[in-house]
């Protein structure tokens, strides 16, 4: 019955190490997405003044920002 007992607890405390170990390979693979998305720029569309992501910006000729190719093209339109 000890034996089983022994067996047990250092089966557990096996356990808890790896349950440790995986863990913080968790927590370091979170840190890159947040930061990601964190250093995201912001731009603003030159034509409807709104806020969006950088990689999804549209340039013109001059380098203006643009949401989209249908507010650029609108933007040179006006
Ligand atoms: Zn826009």
């Amino acid at each position: 019955m000890k034996l089983l007992l022994w067996a047990a607890i250092v089966l557990a405390v096996i356990w808890i190490l790896r349950s440790k170990k995986s863990s913080p390979k968790v927590d370091s693979a979170m840190p890159p997405h947040s930061t990601e998305d964190a250093a995201e720029v912001m731009l603003r569309c030159a034509h409807c003044k709104t806020y969006f992501p950088a990689s999804e910006a549209v340039f013109d000729s001059s380098h203006t920002v643009f949401c989209s190719v249908e507010h650029r093209r609108q933007h040179a339109a006006s």
